[in-house]
């Protein structure tokens, strides 16, 4: 073992020990309270090492079984373990889950030639009259992530061993926004050049949709409990606007009650507290805590957009 690979196993075992202190100080837990799997869902997808299924969906171990390998592609292996989480687990769903931007469409057989071994170019079966399609059909390689997606999710369908009852369907992830795309919302596109082409469009809409998603849980939450709590305190600004004092009275220039007053009612309403600037005078600005309530639903937390002055700050 080189010293680099020593140095990549100690960083991992380090990293199992912060785990451990976590487990001990109750920040992680590595209880599985049910029957595993909890979803009777299996998903595979791609090895790349962006992808990762439980935090894609917010699910936690033991929720659902995940196969990676290079092209989230159907093999006699997957199909070993697709049988197997089947038959003794139970799975109703199978989800091929492919992503864009996948390193599987960017392979480079010659130069990928130019590094295998006698062994492997044997295996892959130097005897065929064409060595990069030998290649390609090893590697399983492809062009386009999106049919790929398909004809992954058609294999999955066409194997007998597989019964009928079981829902075969395909989502696409894609790793520079954290987006999944649907089987359903994929259908109009079915390849690649064509998603790509409305991509902004398809992105927006998402957005869109996420807007309306938070505004539901919004309601609830206004019109709960937390009403009367959320109303009491002061508002210091509208949606996001944090008055800019700290930073920017300190780094410059000498403390000034003036200064300060001018700037504050410049970047907000923040003017009408009744603070003792005099007390302060040359030392750090003691800062009224911002405070954004956090509601905490079941798997959900949302972040109310709206900033509130400490309650303290207000009945002095
Ligand atoms: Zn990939």
């Amino acid at each position: 073992m080189n010293e680099n690979n020593e140095k990549i196993e100690q960083f991992l075992v380090e990293g199992n020990k912060y785990y451990q202190w976590k487990i001990i100080q109750e920040e992680e837990s590595n209880r599985i309270d049910y029957k595993i799997p909890r979803y009777p869902v299996l998903i595979l997808t791609c090895m790349d090492p962006r992808i990762d299924v439980y935090r894609i969906f917010q699910l936690k171990p033991g929720d659902v079984f995940v196969l990676k390998n290079a092209g989230n592609v159907y093999t006699d292996d997957v199909l070993r373990s697709v049988l197997v989480a089947i038959l003794k687990y139970n799975i109703q769903c199978i989800i091929v889950l492919g992503h864009l931007d996948c390193g599987m469409k960017k392979i480079d057989f010659h130069n990928l030639m130019n590094k295998l071994n006698d062994f492997a170019i044997k295996k892959i079966g130097r005897s065929g009259t064409n060595f990069y399609l030998e290649m390609q059909k090893f590697f399983k390689t492809f062009t386009d992530e999106i049919k790929n997606i398909e004809n992954q999710v058609q294999k999955l369908r066409d194997t007998r061993e597989i019964t009928t009852n079981i829902k075969i369907t395909g989502m696409l992830y894609d790793p520079n926004t954290g987006w999944v795309f649907t089987d359903e919302e994929l259908r109009h596109y079915s390849y690649y050049e064509n998603f790509a082409k409305d991509y902004r469009k398809i992105l927006e809409a998402k957005k869109f949709n996420l807007i309306g998603w938070v505004e539901k849980f919004e309601e609830e939450i206004i019109s709960g409990d937390e009403l009367q709590e959320l109303e009491e305190p002061e508002r210091i600004g509208k949606h996001g606007e944090v008055p800019q004092i700290r930073g920017e009275v300190l780094d410059q220039e000498p403390f000034n009650v003036d200064t300060l007053e001018e700037r504050t009612s410049k970047t907000s309403n923040f003017d009408d507290h009744n603070f003792d600037f005099g007390q302060f005078q040359n030392k750090p600005i003691p800062m009224p805590t911002l405070q954004i309530p956090k509601i905490y639903m079941p798997k959900i937390k949302v972040y109310v957009p709206v900033l509130y002055k400490k309650k303290s700050l207000k009945s002095e």
